[in-house]
């Protein structure tokens, strides 16, 4: 800590105090000048690297203002309204105005670290962001016409924000904390679920990249209270209810501003998947089973272009990968750990169940392709859980459309042949093992008729698509049944 007069000026009893700190951790300084009459702020330069709460915490004790010996006494300087409680320590000692005049100088990043120098200072900056013209200053951006190369800065900025936040309510109960930042943060039009509808508003984005920002760290009891607070806060779990009891589609726009709200600001955000899984159970679990297959529907089904959702693309026609990827990893990280054994297992079998008759029946190469892309032990899982229930004439029907998927979406098929053969495996007696085989056969003759007869019937004649979806059918079964007989003879 040095301080150091730079220029006194007797006749017009003027003077220059720079303070100087530096740390190792960071640098301040700090000019005031005296005029006669009164004080003024000329510069503030902060540029602070890191500054633990440890370091901080006698920062102001060491923030002494030395007089010199030249400078005098001013004999009468203005005293204004904030001055006349201060007591103790350099920045209480200043007029506010003064201090937001400091404060104005720091980038919210340092801002944030500077909020964390003592209880004081934090109180300070507490009642600093909160006025208003901050607020206006800080949080105005557009979050609708933006340039691309400004969106990185403008999820920057949230983050920063977000520090911010986190870092100045550091001494207050959760509680209280979380009423301070939401409802700075809640007044964003473009941060609510109901008062923007425009597709390509970033404003989700940063208040996922916000929210993500302030609770990372926190354990699982004070983010249940987080949850807890914003379901009260933004009627979220009301919401969802009233797209839960209507019809699949009927309320097109409440059910996409749901679904963008949880994935941009409760899901999305995480990279760590127990994390992400932690989350998508809070949603989940208020929900009776049937209710949660229809959520995941909301949360990851098919989207049209608008973002509403396509409730019948799963029912009416195959479709591609993509469309299927994001349910399927839901489902993946919701169940890919649990054992046939286990008691979830159940539940998952009852979510998938309900899950493929939302709004109807699925077709059945989009459930194939919805088992496949879960991945192997959990396919298995699903089709062995059936085979044990006795329900072979589902599961080979089931494994004939993932052949034939894994040919059209370039999986080996010898992945099949050993999802075949474990669930053979399970099988107990050599009779259900036969008739399982047998099953499975009658099946691929079955399909291929279908097939067959859909390919020279009605408009199909000479369709190129419907006989190419043949040939591919049959070039599958050859494959498989290569592998297949190659297995069992060896
Ligand atoms: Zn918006």
């Amino acid at each position: 800590m040095e301080t150091s007069p730079t220029r006194t000026d007797k006749r017009h009893r003027h003077s220059r105090v720079v303070l100087n700190r530096s740390t190792g951790k960071g640098n301040l300084d700090y000019i005031v000048d005296y005029n006669g009459s009164s004080y003024t702020l000329s510069a503030v330069a902060v540029m602070v690297k890191k500054t633990s709460k440890r370091n901080a915490r006698s920062f102001t004790d060491c923030f002494k203002l030395r007089r010199t010996p030249l400078q005098r006494r001013p004999a009468r300087t203005i005293v204004t309204r904030s001055q006349s409680h201060i007591r103790g320590g350099l920045f209480r000692r200043l007029p506010s105005e003064l201090f937001d005049m400091i404060l104005d100088q720091m980038s919210v990043r340092d801002l944030s670290i500077f909020s964390m120098v003592s209880k004081e200072v934090n109180g300070q900056v507490r009642a600093y962001i909160s006025t208003l013209a901050w607020r206006k200053r800080m949080m105005n951006e557009n979050f609708h016409h933006f340039v691309s190369f400004k969106q990185t800065f403008i999820v920057g900025h949230y983050k920063d924000l977000s520090l911010l936040f986190k870092r100045c309510t550091l001494l207050l109960p959760t509680k209280e904390r979380l009423k301070f930042i939401f409802s700075k943060i809640s007044q964003i039009p473009c941060f609510s679920m109901d008062q923007c509808e425009l597709p390509g508003c970033l404003g989700l984005s940063c208040y996922g990249v916000f929210f993500q920002t302030l609770i990372a760290g926190w354990d699982r009891l004070e983010c249940h209270r987080v949850f807890n607070f914003l379901c009260e806060l933004t009627h979220l779990l009301k919401n969802i209810e009233a797209v839960l009891i209507e019809r699949p589609g009927l309320k097109r726009y409440q059910e996409r501003q749901i679904r963008l709200y949880c994935r941009h600001v409760l899901l999305d955000c995480w990279p760590n998947q127990p994390v992400k899984k932690f989350w998508l159970n809070l949603l989940l679990n208020p929900w009776p089973l049937v209710s949660q297959a229809r959520l995941l529907f909301i949360l990851y089904g098919p989207s049209c272009p608008d973002g509403t959702l396509n409730w019948h693309s799963l029912v009416e026609m195959e479709l591609p990968r993509r469309s299927l990827w994001e349910v399927a990893n839901a489902i993946h990280l919701l169940f890919g750990d649990t054992d046939l054994e286990d008691q979830s297992n159940q539940s998952m079998l009852t979510i998938l169940e309900e899950l493929i008759v939302v709004p109807q029946q699925w077709h059945v190469d989009n459930v194939a392709r919805l088992l496949v892309l879960c991945e192997s032990s959990l396919c298995y899982n699903i089709l062995a859980s059936k085979a044990i229930n006795g329900r072979l004439f589902e599961v080979s029907r089931l494994l004939v459309h993932i052949v034939l998927v894994c040919e059209e979406d370039n999986y080996h098929v010898s992945w099949a042949v050993k999802l075949v053969h474990r669930i053979y495996n399970l099988l107990r007696t050599a009779a259900e093992k036969f008739r399982f085989i047998q099953q499975l056969e009658s099946m691929f003759s079955m399909v291929t008729m279908e097939m067959l007869e859909f390919s020279v019937t009605g408009n199909n004649v000479g369709d190129r698509e419907t006989l190419q979806s043949l040939h591919f059918f049959l070039n599958s079964t050859a494959r498989f049944h290569a592998k297949l007989l190659q297995m069992f003879v060896r």
